[in-house]
């Protein structure tokens, strides 16, 4: 750690740290306690066409049912499960819990968030592949999203999976863009098929003019790359029409459906159009 702060700082002992680690400790100890007890759930957040509104895909979030804490988020945990080496069995059961629900949504696409420690595993897509077989899921419905944490750990590994799952039909999402770096580079180098803009290019569209203007542009950019785009984190109605006008292929958010359990999804996609995702321009 003194290593990281550069050779001519000194390194001072701070007792914070120790107890910040064996509280990671024992969070890691609960997880891995949860893990057996079944405490592990799949939800799903619907997806829509952009110029239907129909609910296209899915996508898979994994949630920690605590018995006395509740329900804990995957921004607390997945980290955690990333460090203790965790991230993955609990990636191989989202996988395998979301594929096996999203069975009995014909023609649905799923989406299943990928952690950049899973393609450390070179086999990674041979592994998934295997699965998917296992299961009966076809490989044209899966898509997998990932973050720029992936590309920029092993550039050449990943490259190589991108590549090799994209061969099996897979789609490849790249998550997050807008935080980070959003290297114009990458989306180059790598043979993604959608980007997903962050929440946070989102948040203000409506309101500050700079903030459109900068999510129109980065929707141009990708379009410019032949890239689908799915806006993430879509709250209101005027956000969806700025959107839409501007050229995402889907959208996602409170505005139209928030994550619901499989029993749910089921419900939900047989429902045509709901009356509150009816928005103006529809028709
Ligand atoms: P993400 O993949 O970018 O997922 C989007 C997050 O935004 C989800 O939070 C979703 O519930 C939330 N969200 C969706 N619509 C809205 C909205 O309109 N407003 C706001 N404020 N939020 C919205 P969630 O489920 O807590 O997941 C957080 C992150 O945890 C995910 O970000 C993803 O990076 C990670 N994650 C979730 N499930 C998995 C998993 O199975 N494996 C891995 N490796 N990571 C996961
Ligand atoms: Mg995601
Ligand atoms: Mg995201
Ligand atoms: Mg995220």
């Amino acid at each position: 750690l003194a290593k990281e702060f550069g050779r001519n700082r000194v390194a001072f002992y701070d007792p914070s740290i120790d107890a910040a680690r064996s509280e990671r400790t024992t969070l890691a100890d609960k997880l891995r306690e949860a893990i057996k007890a079944d405490q592990l759930a799949v939800v799903y957040q619907p997806i829509f066409e952009a110029g239907s509104m129909r609910p296209t895909g899915v996508e898979a979030l994994v949630r920690w049912l605590h018995p006395e804490v509740g329900l804990v988020p995957p921004d607390i945990f997945v980290p955690i499960a990333e460090e203790s080496g965790l991230i993955d069995q609990i990636g191989a059961f989202v996988i395998g819990r979301a594929c096996r629900d999203a069975l009995e949504w014909p023609g649905v696409r799923l989406s299943v968030n990928v952690s950049a420690v899973q393609f450390r595993n070179p086999k990674f897509d041979v592994v998934l592949a295997n699965m998917l077989g296992e299961i009966g899921f076809p490989t044209e419905r899966l898509e997998i999203e990932m973050t720029e944490t992936h590309l920029v750990a092993n550039p050449e590994r990943a490259q190589a999976i991108i590549a090799n799952l994209r061969a099996r039909g897979v789609t490849i999402a790249l998550d997050d863009f807008g935080t980070g770096y959003s290297s114009i580079g990458y989306l180059r180098r790598f043979a993604f098929d959608k980007l997903k803009l962050d929440r946070s290019l989102v948040v203000g569209i409506t309101s500050d003019e700079a903030a459109r203007e900068l999510c129109e542009a980065t929707i141009a950019l990708a379009r410019a790359l032949d890239l689908r785009v799915t806006a993430e984190g879509v709250e209101t109605e005027g956000e969806a029409v700025l959107l839409r006008q501007a050229g995402c292929d889907y959208l996602q958010g409170y505005a139209f459906a928030r994550p619901m359990t499989a029993e749910a999804v089921g419900s939900f996609l047989l429902s045509t159009v709901p009356t509150a995702v009816a928005l103006p321009w529809t028709g």
